[in-house]
């Protein structure tokens, strides 16, 4: 038994405070409370808070530093991988936090801690608007945006943290705090891409966009059809592509799993998805090279934005999963053939699934009403995930995640996107040299006992 649960027995104000929110080791619920998302992530927190008020975080926080504990944000647990042993850290749980409330005359979304993206999707389109949602509809819409958020909507607004109108947070020494761009200004900047450093998110506002519905699709082709198309995918990423156009050059090898329709379980293919704002006429014209390569399904049309949000075939319920993502400077021919020979037909240990986004657009135009992460000076970014149904699989899984890395490597870029870090990193490869040093100064203002802990943690400067 740990200190900490021998002094939590006797109630203290803060333990009754959250009555009933609170699980420690020695309860039968523990092992489901300390879940994360991911299953393959063994996470063994000192207690585990399930807060429903900014008040309860608030009571949290106090309670960490009482017992001279961490305390770690939780949405969902999709990137909890990097977190790291958590014997001394409160796991604070924000899943039942979900308020969400639409203001259609403004374009916002105000959306409590714990909310995931299909329910700010599935809202925000019953009064015809559109969030910067992620590709998964269950990733939690705080730590997304938190990291930056890159959406499939991302190359014509932008990262999601740079459409946000404020956060609310609980601060390390459990104050609530509100951040605007004319409030807590160098906070609202921090929280912007900067990560879970700097304070627990109770709620953000988010901008929304007056979009009813999305020209898109899958493009899908046998595996061992990828060099063409994945080649004729290249091309098209190298002309000049209207913003409104998102692309993803993917390889997919699907589990023979009952969660998976029927008519591709099991099977293995090299996919195009496209995402398109606009006019389908457009998107028709610049497809068709890889239509002409003849698909053997082609499902692009006019989609509800909703249907984006399981467009990707992200996991909707939780799993086992390891990977890992890069960002890529360019994508040469040479580079694209290293990527289909590690990745495609002929790979040692197929992943579920390893993608190349096309980026640029609007994400790489830095703007200095922007936050910490201001823009993503990367042309591709690169997210692979394989499936770890049993321990003695993660070894294989994790060897194949890091052979795409290294096949790659020699085009990386010089930064990595926060989000896409499913391993942990050197904290300056996710910013620029300044903005790390000045989120350095931020978290040693706001934190300097290093009390909140992030799965992608910025040190507080001396
Ligand atoms: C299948 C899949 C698809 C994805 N698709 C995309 C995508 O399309 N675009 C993209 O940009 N990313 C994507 N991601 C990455 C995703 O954005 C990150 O994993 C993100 O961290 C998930 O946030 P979460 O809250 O769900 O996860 P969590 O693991 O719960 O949180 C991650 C971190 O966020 C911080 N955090 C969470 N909540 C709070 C809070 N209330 N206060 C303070 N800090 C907090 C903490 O530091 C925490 O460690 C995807 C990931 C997966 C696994």
């Amino acid at each position: 038994m740990s200190v900490y649960q021998a002094q939590l027995r006797p109630p203290s104000p803060l333990t009754s405070a959250l009555a009933g929110k609170i699980v420690i080791p020695e309860h039968a619920r523990f092992d489901e409370a300390r879940r994360a998302w991911n299953l393959a992530i063994d996470q063994r927190p000192a207690a585990v808070v399930f807060p429903e008020s900014p008040q309860d975080v608030a009571a949290a926080v106090l309670l960490a530093r009482e017992f001279d504990q961490r305390i770690a944000a939780q949405g969902t647990g999709h990137n909890a991988g990097p977190l790291g042993p958590l014997e001394d850290t409160i796991l604070l749980k924000t899943e039942r936090m979900r308020g969400i409330e639409i203001d259609p005359v403004n374009r916002v979304a105000r959306v409590e801690a714990g909310v995931l993206w299909l329910e700010v999707v599935e809202a925000a389109a019953r009064h015809g608007l559109a969030a910067l949602a992620g590709s998964s509809p269950n990733v939690g819409v705080v730590g997304y945006t938190l990291g930056g958020g890159m959406s499939f909507l991302a190359r014509k607004y932008g990262l999601t943290a740079n459409n946000v109108r404020s956060i609310e947070m609980v601060s390390a020494d459990g104050r609530l705090v509100r951040t605007d761009r004319d409030t807590e200004p160098d906070l609202f900047w921090a929280l912007r891409g900067g990560g879970g450093s700097f304070g627990i998110v109770t709620a953000i506002e988010l901008e929304l966009f007056p979009i009813a519905q999305a020209y898109a699709g899958i493009l899908w082709y046998p595996i061992d059809r990828g060099p063409e198309v994945l080649h004729t995918w290249r091309d098209l990423t190298h002309s000049d592509l209207p913003d409104e156009l998102t692309t993803v050059g993917r390889f997919l090898n699907l589990p023979p799993i009952p969660e998976i329709p029927e008519q591709i379980r099991g099977q293995s293919f090299a996919i195009v998805e496209a995402y398109h704002l606009g006019d389908p006429a457009q998107a028709d014209e610049l497809l068709a090279p890889l239509r002409a390569l003849g698909p053997i399904n082609d499902t692009i049309g006019p989609v509800p934005m909703p249907a984006l949000s399981h467009m990707h075939m992200d996991p909707e319920q939780p799993a086992p999963v390891a990977g890992d993502g890069l960002l890529l400077d360019r994508l040469p021919a040479e580079a694209l053939d290293a990527f289909v020979e590690v990745a495609g037909a002929g790979a040692q240990f197929p992943l579920v699934s390893v993608e190349l986004r096309h980026l640029g657009g609007d994400l790489r135009r830095p703007r200095p009403e922007h936050g910490a992460l201001s823009s993503i000076d990367a042309q591709y970014a690169m997210f692979e995930a394989g499936i770890v149904p049993a321990p003695e699989l993660e070894a294989p899984v994790r060897a194949q995640v890091q052979a795409v890395k290294d096949a790659i490597a020699p085009w990386s870029a010089r930064h990595m996107y926060l989000n896409f870090a499913e391993t942990p990193r050197e904290p300056t490869t996710f910013w620029t040299e300044q903005a790390y040093h000045r989120l350095r100064r931020i978290k040693a203002a706001v934190d300097p006992e290093n009390i909140i802990r992030a799965n992608h943690p910025i040190p507080p400067a001396h």
